[in-house]
């Protein structure tokens, strides 16, 4: 027997309608391209989805067509998000700091028919425009006054000119909710970078992860910065979430040096904030170098965000310390629409003190509900969750990729309907999930494996170490040993054996890196991620010092 419940779609377009009824009042703040702060509220952010979507209607954009961007976080992208899919296009969010091939290969392989860019990358977009030829034309997110002069770009159009030929009417169609919305390509370190194409009813549900209360926990009274890209994942879902829950939203535009963080995040009294651990390390830098801030009345951070690669204890402690502010140390990927666990404290935690809540909080979290999560050993056979036992990380549920955009990468799940992510971690008996390493980033010593990311949040605990690395270097004896890379933050001395000295109460000793090289940099991902492949082809020849090397 069926329910009787109204079989009413998921669509994002419903998102955007609640915010606009129920909280359009609320304020969406953005430091623009152009570079002044420009404040509007969810009302506007409607009106003005609305025109767009009269305007690529005009344009001759369908049901499915692929609309490009090129852009950072600012309101003009985020009415992108809600014009395009809401229309019933497919947002294609393309990563700017990937190599021009990649965005080449990217944009063709999706088919985008228009291309909206940020006037930072016109002379990107001038430079591809000829090889990309399923692009009609070209929408410079700007007005009149700021369109880029002497452009040899064809067919460019301006944003502001383009809506406001439009009127704010506008009916949402209503389509089956499994209909695809948006498309986001992995970074991938190797290889062709692969496409991950949501659905509305992908989207929605996923919101609800972000507004739970063991979720990201965004609600209305949030006042809420949003570092991480909108070309990263969907911001990890905030974009969606932030309309179901009515959070003030602040855009930091191009400006994600420490100082303008630091000053939008006190100008605007975020109370929540979202990115990756390189911005904070830079947030962090702009604090030590002015001691004259008053950071604990200035910045009134409650709970922050920080995923994309492991949270280092030493930055949860500063955060907690700094700023009695709490770090969700949150994992997913990209195939995930992004979120899978997140690090918030059950009861039993209540009042620990705060070197065991930040054991606790240096894991990565807990699932949400609508994730399965499983460990399996390399015959597939599923681990215990002891938190000591550590396998392949495998993952089913409503918002997780059941294939690649054109059948790229061929089948993807395993015969239980599990997608691999390709993390390696241990899971405990309360859920908590604590990754230790990219299964091809994972040491091998001897047959035993050793935790790469464990080695590096160790050294960054060093109060003279800025960013680590960890890498397998050849090894005749055991295979593979560790070998450590350090950057040594501005103006701090720390040897080769203060180093070890400090590691050495802090990991297994048959872990201790059996060298440590200081580098004055480490290559990163277009999305901030240490860029171990290269490292590896670097330091291949490396002579470790130990016996029988
Ligand atoms: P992306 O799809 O670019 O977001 O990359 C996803 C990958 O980033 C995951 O498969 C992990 O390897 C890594 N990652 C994301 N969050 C974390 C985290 N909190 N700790 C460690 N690795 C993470």
């Amino acid at each position: 027997m069926l329910g009787l419940m109204q079989d009413r779609p998921l669509l994002i377009s419903s998102l955007i309608d609640f915010a606009a009824l129920y909280h359009g009042n609320t304020e969406i703040v953005s430091r623009t391209v152009e570079g002044p702060i420009h404040r509007y509220t969810y009302k506007d952010l409607a009106h003005r989805s609305k025109q767009l979507a009269n305007a690529l209607t005009k344009l001759g954009v369908k049901l499915g067509d692929r609309v490009g961007t090129l852009a950072w976080n600012t309101y003009r992208h985020f009415e992108l998000y809600y014009g395009v899919s809401g229309m019933g296009a497919v947002l294609h969010t393309v990563n700017p700091r990937l190599f021009p091939e990649q965005i080449d290969y990217i944009v063709n392989h999706a088919e985008d028919s228009y291309l909206f860019f940020d006037i930072t990358f016109a002379p990107l977009v001038e430079k591809l425009a000829p090889q990309l030829k399923t692009v009609k034309g070209f929408v410079a997110l700007t007005d009149r006054a700021h369109m880029p002069k002497d452009s040899k770009i064809p067919n460019l159009l301006c944003y502001e000119d383009l809506i406001g030929a439009e009127s704010g009417e506008y009916e949402w169609p209503v389509f089956d909710e499994r209909t695809a919305s948006s498309l986001c390509y992995t970074s991938g370190t190797t290889g062709n970078p692969k496409g991950v194409l949501y659905s509305h009813r992908s989207t929605v549900l996923h919101s609800y992860a972000v507004c739970q209360r063991d979720g990201l926990n965004l609600g209305s009274a949030d006042s809420a910065l949003v570092i991480v890209p909108l070309f990263h994942a969907n911001a990890w879902g905030v974009p969606y979430g932030a309309c179901m829950s009515g959070a003030k939203l602040v855009f930091p535009g191009p400006a994600l040096d420490g100082k303008s963080v630091y000053e939008l995040l006190r100008d605007e009294k975020c109370n929540f904030s979202l990115g990756v651990p390189t911005v904070w390390l830079a947030f962090f830098q702009h604090v030590d170098a002015n001691k004259d801030l008053d950071v604990k009345k200035d910045i009134l951070l409650e709970r922050v965000v920080i995923g994309g690669s492991a949270a280092p204890r030493a930055m949860i402690e500063r955060f907690a310390k700094q700023m009695d502010c709490f770090v969700i140390h949150a994992w997913g990927m990209t195939e995930m629409s992004p979120l899978g666990t997140t690090g918030n404290l059950l009861k039993k935690h209540a009042g620990l003190p705060l070197q065991q809540r930040l054991d606790v909080q240096a894991k990565q979290g807990r699932t949400v509900y609508g994730v399965e999560i499983k460990i399996t050993d390399d015959t597939g056979k599923e681990l215990p969750r002891d938190g000591v036992a550590f396998g392949d990380v495998k993952v089913r549920g409503p918002w997780i990729t059941k294939g690649y955009f054109k059948g790229e990468g061929g089948g993807v799940l395993d015969a239980d309907g599990f997608f691999t992510t390709g993390d390696v971690a241990t899971l405990d008996a309360d859920g908590y999930m604590q990754i230790t390493d990219r299964s091809k980033d994972v040491i091998k010593s001897g047959g035993e494996w050793i935790s790469s990311i464990d080695l590096e949040n160790a050294a960054v605990g060093h109060p003279a170490v800025q960013e680590a690395a960890v890498i397998g270097v050849f090894h005749a004896k055991w295979q593979e040993r560790p070998l450590l890379l350090a950057i040594r933050k501005p103006g701090q001395e720390v040897s080769k054996e203060d180093l070890l000295a400090f590691l050495e109460d802090k990991v297994a000793k048959w872990w201790m890196p059996d060298d440590v090289v200081f580098v004055s940099e480490l290559p990163h991902t277009a999305t901030g991620k240490l860029l171990k492949t290269k490292l590896r082809e670097q330091f291949k020849d490396h002579k470790l010092p130990t016996p029988g090397a």
